[in-house]
């Protein structure tokens, strides 16, 4: 799923356009050493051991790099110093590096361009929520996990260019110690200023894999990721706070049901029948919508947790009081919350944003049916550079728990 094209929007983060990445990508030293945030725990022990360090170190290590965030090994000064320079000189820390960052005119949205080591590119978000009604304040990062992706939706920009290559669990981690780093940043200043009080500020509290690619075309990797993420003694981001999107891949939906996580499964529909469903998502001619909603019922029914569905409405091409209410008959009995989504079109877009008056009676219809839903009134993002980030703030508000 796309937060965005690689290619952040102007018009969203009203600042200027990012250009082209270089033609010819010039590497420094280090960064051709591998990232330890690409080793897993086990074979952190192991390269502890290795360097002969007794193994409560590799757990020191772990805090300094998941915990405390330490972006060199410099940072680490719980390690002895030769420990360190023996590190160095195998490992970088990150495996991305900020290429161009933007903040949206009123501050609550960031957008980083990264580069990996091999020069792909890739787009991360951090959304900053103030105290809304019940909802408490909050910070969601949207991360990536393909540079690219194959799956070709019609409505993304993202899926015209292409898929690159998968995202190592490293790079996808990466994208949320980067915005938990700008987070604490601005925490720290507010308490240095007598604006907050420690205990007052907020830390990255939700992900959302939505960015560039499909996670579950990239499943290994993103389970691999989620594990650190939820990791006690790091990241400690608690699973139902870590929202995984799928434009619809049903083995790996099955295989997701099976998982130890109690993760939200946001499930991008945004058509009720085949014929509309093809035109805008190819994916759709591989798993045709019986079958998903198939293996959706099956996921609900293993795991006790409701999908989020996604529905990007587009004037005239899904938003009838017809699709309506093929919506309805679709999930009827299902334990789901549909978040409706009326596109911000860009100027030379294909589809255009319906009315107030009709998503109004949209979501009339859903209501009446007994589907719970929620509709976000987005300004200035178009859905080629926005959709992701679109669906991670509509989910975002459908999956936090009231308080
Ligand atoms: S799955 Fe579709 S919406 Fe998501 S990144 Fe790929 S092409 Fe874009």
């Amino acid at each position: 799923m796309t937060t965005a094209s690689p290619h952040p929007d102007p018009e969203t983060t009203g600042t200027s356009e990012v250009p082209e990445a270089p033609a010819t990508i010039e590497m420094p030293r280090e960064s051709l050493l591998p990232s330890i945030l690409d080793v897993n725990e086990d074979d952190l022990n192991f390269v502890v051991l290795q360097l002969g360090q007794p193994p409560f170190r590799a757990r020191q290590l772990w805090r300094s790099l998941y915990h405390d965030g330490a972006r060199s090994f410099d940072e680490m000064t719980t390690l002895a110093k030769p420990f360190r320079a023996a590190l160095e000189e195998r490992y970088r820390v990150s495996p991305i590096t900020p290429e161009i960052e933007l903040r949206s005119a009123d501050g609550s949205t960031d957008k980083v361009l990264f580069k990996l080591q091999d020069g792909e590119l890739i787009e991360t978000v951090l959304m900053r929520y103030g105290l809304d009604g019940h909802r408490r304040a909050r910070r969601t990062v949207c991360i990536s996990t393909q540079a690219g992706c194959a799956l070709g939706c019609k409505f993304c920009a993202t899926g015209q260019q292409g898929f690159r290559r998968q995202l190592s669990p490293g790079e996808i981690v990466a994208q949320v110690l980067h915005m938990r780093g700008v987070i604490r940043g601005e925490n720290a200043a507010l308490v240095a200023s007598g604006e907050a009080k420690k205990d007052e500020v907020t830390e990255i509290t939700n992900v959302v894999f939505m960015g560039m690619g499909e996670p579950l075309a990239n499943y290994n990797n993103t389970m691999q990721s989620i594990a650190v993420m939820n990791h006690g003694q790091g990241m400690n981001i608690g699973a139902r706070h870590l929202t995984v999107s799928t434009v619809g891949l049903v083995p790996e939906i099955r295989k997701l049901a099976r998982e130890p996580y109690q993760l939200n499964l946001a499930v991008s529909l945004h058509a009720p029948d085949d014929e509309s469903r093809s035109r805008t998502m190819p994916v759709n001619k591989r798993y045709p919508i019986a079958r998903l909603m198939h293996a959706c019922r099956d996921y609900v029914e293993t795991t006790n947790r409701r999908i989020f569905f996604e529905y990007v409405l587009l004037d005239r091409e899904n938003d009838t009081p017809e699709h309506a209410k093929k919506l309805t008959v679709l999930l009827k009995g299902l334990m789901c919350h549909v978040n409706l989504i009326p596109v911000n079109p860009t100027e030379n877009g294909p589809y255009a944003r319906p009315n107030d008056k009709r998503s109004a009676l949209f979501r009339e219809i859903l209501t009446k049916a007994g589907i719970p839903n929620t509709v976000r009134q987005e300004k200035g993002i178009d859905i080629n550079a926005g959709c992701g980030q679109l669906r991670a703030r509509a989910l975002d508000d459908a999956v936090e728990p009231a308080e």
